[in-house]
């Protein structure tokens, strides 16, 4: 029915790869006064809960991440991620550094790189494109949503033409595109959700990560749901809107997420999202059981 991030992982590494949550010390522009002060308004510090702290060189730290997942994953590769905050806010010299050093590694088979399409300047670009002629560079956009009274209540901070641009610069230099989009954004109407997920499906992109929205203690969106003025979705709702939003991209792009890894230590709700083994349980058969009555073989 889609196409996974496992069947993409066998297909270009020949086993299943393991992504280490890497800390680059970067900040944010909608934090530190360039574009706000506050951030996203669903932010609580960067999206990356689970990155590891900084402590030493980027080589230490995937030796020390590696440890906690070794058992795991006995193919012994992993995916370098950089994952909190802004990971192209800093000077082209620091990226190569960091970014070299990470992919220098023998266990890193690809390097993951969250950002803002608005810090991808064309030097940006070009190292990017430079460092993927040595392991495979993937970009991840957080774009959360295509309308624009959408994006100004959760201060996102640029406009729908800047991630444009910045998927078409990355693709003409080969970059591999993942975008990342929210469901349950307040205001939003699951039609305009729907749109969202097609957009992105046209943007030229290939893969797309799907996430439930999360209400975290400590953030802007918290206030608002705390004084009631949205609410969000239950689990029916959300397995409903994710597959008409697979249905709306097309096959060949992958899905490299379907609900989220908010901080449970924070989540404030829905509160059924902190079980995800049973979310993505419901997901699964929820998915087969639409295979089953369009006719189709698991
Ligand atoms: S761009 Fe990312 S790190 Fe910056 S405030 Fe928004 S969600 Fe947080």
């Amino acid at each position: 029915m889609y196409r996974s991030l496992n069947e993409e992982l066998r297909e270009k590494f020949g086993e299943k790869v393991y992504k280490l949550a890497l800390e680059g010390g970067f900040s944010c522009p909608n934090r530190d006064g360039t574009l706000g002060t506050g951030g996203c308004i669903f932010c609580l510090g960067g999206s990356g809960d689970f990155a590891e702290k900084p402590s030493g060189n980027i080589f230490e730290q995937i030796e020390k991440a590696k440890i906690r997942v070794e058992k795991k994953n006995p193919s012994g590769k992993y995916i370098a991620y950089f994952q909190s905050y802004t990971n192209t806010y800093a000077p082209v010299s620091y990226l190569k550094k960091i970014f070299s050093e990470a992919i220098s590694h023998p266990d890193i088979v690809a390097l993951s790189i969250g950002t803002r399409p608005d810090c991808l300047p064309d030097e940006v670009v070009e190292l990017l494109s430079e460092l993927n002629k040595t392991k495979p560079v993937w970009v991840e956009l957080g774009l959360q949503t295509i309308h624009p009274e959408t994006a100004g209540y959760i201060r996102r901070g640029y406009e729908l033409s800047v991630f444009d641009s910045a998927v078409e610069r990355l693709k003409r230099a080969g970059i591999y595109v993942i975008v990342h989009m929210i469901i349950g954004l307040p205001g939003e109407t699951p039609e305009m959700i729907f749109e969202t997920a097609e957009y992105i499906g046209k943007s030229g992109a290939d893969g797309i990560k799907l996430q439930l929205l999360h209400v975290l203690s400590g953030t802007d969106l918290a206030k608002d749901y705390e004084s009631g003025k949205f609410r969000t979705l239950e689990l029916d709702e959300y397995i409903n809107i994710l597959e008409e939003c697979i249905r709306r991209i097309p096959p060949k792009m992958t899905v490299h997420r379907l609900t989220g890894d908010g901080s449970k230590k924070y989540l404030i709700a829905p509160l059924w999202s902190a079980d995800k083994k049973r979310v993505l349980n419901a997901i699964n058969s929820a998915f087969a059981k639409d295979k089953l009555e369009q006719g189709e073989h698991l």
